[in-house]
Order: structure tokens, then C-alpha cells, then sequence
């Protein structure tokens, strides 16, 4: 089937601005809670690198958990192997900021995208790089061949100032040795990962070495094919936090969301795909952006289920 998905885009952008305005943007990061909550921007690049637009595609957002994809990664091509005797890789069925299981299976995240595996990535980077968040910014530049993304700097004091609950998991893990560095140093470089700016176009294309093998267009390898295929399982099954089986059932493609509306989709092999909208539900993932995501995966025919 040949699909038109400039067209497509379109078509789903209008079905959106139809829905009614559900949900609320995240509060808990004050600095979030500003955002203008009725935007919708949807991009999908495809592996030959071209990038087809709707809505607010090109309005930088932040990127929030979407950034521990790109510090995964980052951390996986400096630690290999290893990073897996520190975080799991199942689904936690718990929020994405919950601490009950730490204590159960001592200090041990179940994956690396709720809270608690992410900080342990993050440790990873702190170890590995004296600026940790630079060295993730400048992962993402290297992906997209151009500099021009930034962190959102207010956002990252913001989240800074407010992240009892995280201080709290990162405590918890070094208590059982599962963090290393110091919890402050962890956290600077958490809050400030997670409040890179990026639009839905250069999310796409940040990505398209997620559904190209491990390689970005043009051929430079970012990760091992195994790898990849590795991240891509781990999207689908816990990317979306407790609705991770939700998201698996209606668009039946790896994911992954973040606080700040940002919903990011691969096709492997063939695109990814990224729809933004602000208002959440009551996980922390964004209503429209799954809406719009259903629609495209049901309607351009690429559930990686068939
Ligand atoms: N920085 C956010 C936090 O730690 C990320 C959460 C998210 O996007 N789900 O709470």
C-alpha cells in the first residue's frame, strides 16, 4: 500500500481539532504548567531521511522521559552489557515515579524508563562524561547532524527545585549500592536531560536510527542492530509506563512518552514518528498524541502486529 502521509498527517490533524480538550498538563514541574495546553504538532521522518509535517511540528517542546531513550542509548554504547546487572527490563505495572518495587528487589529498577532506571542511567553517564547532560545534547546533535537543540534551562531548575520524589528513589537505589555517583550530581543531570526543547520534526529524525537498523540516514551507526531491537522491545512493553500494554493494544508499535506531551513512535525498518499535545492523562502520557497515533499506525497500516 503506498500512503500519502503528508496527507494523512493532515487528515488526522484536523480529526484531532475535533476532540474534546481532555486531560491537564503537568503540574508538579511548575514550570511545565505555563505551557499552552491546545497545541498539536505530529511529524514522521522516514529512513530515507524524508520529514513530512503537520500542526505545530516545528514548536520545541520538552522532550521530558523521551530524553531517557537518547541517554539509554548513549549509556549503552559506553557501558554495553553491564548497564543490565543494574536496571531490568520488565514492565513495572507502577507509575513512572513509584518507589514500591525498589524496596522488594533491592534497589533494582525494573526497566530503564520509569524514574528510577533512568536515574540509574543517568548515574552511568555521570561516571562516563564530566558534563553528563552536555554529552546527551550533544548525543542528539550528532543524531540530527546539526547543533541548535538546547535544555531548557528554567524548566531544569524547576524540575530541580521540585524533585523530592526523585532525590527519594535516588537515595533509596544508593542505599543498596545501585547508584554510585552523589544523588545531587544525578539529579542535576536528570532534570536537565529530561528538559531538552525539541519539535516533533527533529524528534523524528533524532530517532530514525530506532527503525533503521542502528544507523541514521547517510549510514553513521549509533548502535548494534541487536540492540536496537532490544530498545525497541523495551519501548513496547514499558515505554508508556502503566499503559504500556494500553498503547500496545491500540497503535501496536514501540513508544515512548513524556511529560511534556511528546509521544514518539517507531516503525521498524520503515519510520518514526512523533505527535505532541500537551494535556495528559492521568499516566502522564498525552491524549491527542495517542489519539493521533492510533489513527496513523490503524489507517497507513504499520501495527508491527500486521
Ligand atoms: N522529568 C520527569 C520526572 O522525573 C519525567 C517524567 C516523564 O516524562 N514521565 O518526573
Amino acid at each position: 500500500m503506498t500512503v500519502d502521509y503528508a496527507a494523512l498527517l493532515q487528515t488526522i490533524a484536523a480529526e484531532v481539532a475535533t476532540l474534546a480538550p481532555e486531560g491537564a498538563v503537568a503540574e508538579y514541574i511548575p514550570a511545565l504548567a505555563r505551557v499552552v495546553p491546545d497545541q498539536f504538532g505530529m511529524a514522521v521522518a522516514t529512513v530515507d531521511g524524508v520529514v513530512h509535517r503537520a500542526g505545530t511540528a516545528d514548536v520545541p517542546f520538552s522532550i521530558q522521559s523521551i530524553s531517557k531513550l537518547f541517554a539509554l542509548a548513549l549509556a549503552l554504547r559506553r557501558e554495553g552489557e553491564a548497564l543490565w546487572r543494574r536496571v531490568g527490563r520488565e514492565p513495572s505495572g507502577t507509575p513512572f515515579n513509584s518507589l514500591v518495587l525498589l524496596e522488594r528487589e533491592r534497589g533494582i529498577p525494573r526497566n530503564p524508563f520509569v524514574n528510577a532506571g533512568a536515574l540509574v542511567v543517568t548515574d552511568v553517564l555521570c561516571r562516563r562524561f564530566l558534563q553528563p547532560e552536555r554529552a546527551v545534547l550533544e548525543f542528539v546533535h550528532g543524531l540530527l547532524g546539526r547543533s541548535g537543540v538546547g535544555i531548557d534551562a528554567e524548566v531544569a531548575r524547576s524540575e530541580r527545585r521540585h524533585s523530592d520524589r526523585n532525590a527519594a528513589i535516588a537515595h533509596f537505589m544508593r542505599s543498596f549500592g545501585n547508584l554510585h555517583g552523589e544523588v545531587g550530581a544525578v539529579l542535576d543531570a536528570y532534570c536537565a536531560h529530561c528538559a531538552i526543547a525539541m519539535s516533533c520534526a527533529e524528534l523524528a529524525e533524532a530517532a530514525l536510527f530506532l527503525a533503521a537498523d542502528g544507523c541514521q540516514p547517510g549510514g553513521t551507526r549509533i548502535l548494534e542492530a541487536a540492540d536496537v531491537r532490544r530498545l525497541n522491545a523495551l519501548m513496547l512493553t514499558c515505554g508508556a509506563y502503566d499503559a504500556a500494554g494500553d498503547f500496545a493494544f491500540r497503535i501496536g508499535l514501540p513508544t515512548k512518552t513524556g511529560v511534556g506531551g511528546g509521544i514518539l513512535a517507531i516503525v521498524p525498518g520503515r519510520m518514526s514518528i512523533c505527535a505532541w499535545s500537551p494535556r495528559l492523562d492521568a499516566n502522564g502520557n498525552s491524549i491527542a498524541a495517542a489519539a493521533a497515533l492510533e489513527r496513523f499506525a490503524a489507517m497507513a497500516g504499520v501495527s508491527i502486529f500486521g
